[in-house]
């Protein structure tokens, strides 16, 4: 469903992904875990086309992100075109992004009735149905800042899935949260993984990690290290600078 070949992204003379590599299954929950700096969220900003790749190639769904290929010969991508495949792609940040000035609902129905021009009236049940999902239907009419910090990251996981997207992007989702916080995020999280969604997941979760995802990447200084299962790279690192980051971590 995603693959990247040798992905290379530089800011200025600064390597910030070296050579990346990897593949994601349809339905294949991934964690990437790795220090602060490491890449992480350029990968992710990279397959959601918030930052262009300088060499290599992301594919989703057999779909070439970012260019056009004629012949041998590649193309860039005009805005619509890389607005239009970011679309694949629902992505839920650190900070919760919410529009303040709007209510749940109209956050959650303003992508698909003003990007995707879907009628309201088919929207709005919908988005009815993913409140449902993500626990908080009765909050339909307040306004962001009425919610916890919990609360406004699942109705933000909510919004991303009211696109549609094929695939679900999480950049660290829980960690600006209080802690009695993060459980009810993780729990929305691991339902749609189990709904079969595939998802990239940055996170410092290990155990959510470790009980949901199939695989586990770890990253250092814009490299991938090793990847392998949750045990394999959680509980028998073989790198010593997976077994260095897994021990300060846990
Ligand atoms: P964290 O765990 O702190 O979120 P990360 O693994 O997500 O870290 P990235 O945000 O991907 O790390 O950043 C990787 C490196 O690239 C860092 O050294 C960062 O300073 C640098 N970097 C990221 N974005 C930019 C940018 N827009 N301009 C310049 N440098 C950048
Ligand atoms: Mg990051």
């Amino acid at each position: 469903m995603v693959v990247a070949v040798d992905v290379n992204k530089y800011f200025g003379p600064f390597h910030a992904l070296q050579n990346v590599s990897l593949e994601i299954k349809h339905g294949e929950v991934l964690c990437i875990i790795g220090p602060s700096g490491s890449g992480k969220s350029t990968l992710l900003r990279c397959i959601n086309q918030l930052e262009r790749i300088d060499a290599g190639a992301i594919w989703i769904d057999d779909e070439l992100v970012g260019f056009r290929q004629d012949g041998n010969k590649l193309y860039e991508l005009t805005d619509a075109q890389i607005a239009r495949q970011r679309l694949a792609s629902g992505m839920v940040f650190q900070r919760f992004n919410l529009f303040a000035h709007m209510t749940v609902l109209e956050n959650i129905i303003e992508g698909p009735v003003i990007v995707q021009k879907r009628a309201k009236a088919s929207v709005i049940p919908e988005a009815m149905a993913l409140l449902e999902r993500v626990g908080l239907a009765d909050k339909k009419d307040a306004y962001p800042s009425e919610l916890s910090g919990g609360q406004q990251q699942r109705i933000a996981i909510a919004r991303a899935l009211a696109m549609q997207p094929k695939l679900m992007l999480f950049d660290e989702p829980t960690s600006a949260l209080d802690p009695e916080l993060v459980s009810e995020v993780l729990s929305v999280m691991r339902d749609l993984a189990t709904s079969g969604m595939t998802m990239i997941v940055v996170t410092h979760e290990l155990g959510f990690a470790r009980e949901v995802a199939h695989r586990v990447v770890f990253m250092d200084h814009g490299r991938i290290v090793e990847t392998g299962t949750p045990h394999d790279i959680l509980s028998s690192p073989k790198q010593k600078r997976t077994q260095d980051f897994i021990a300060a971590v846990l």
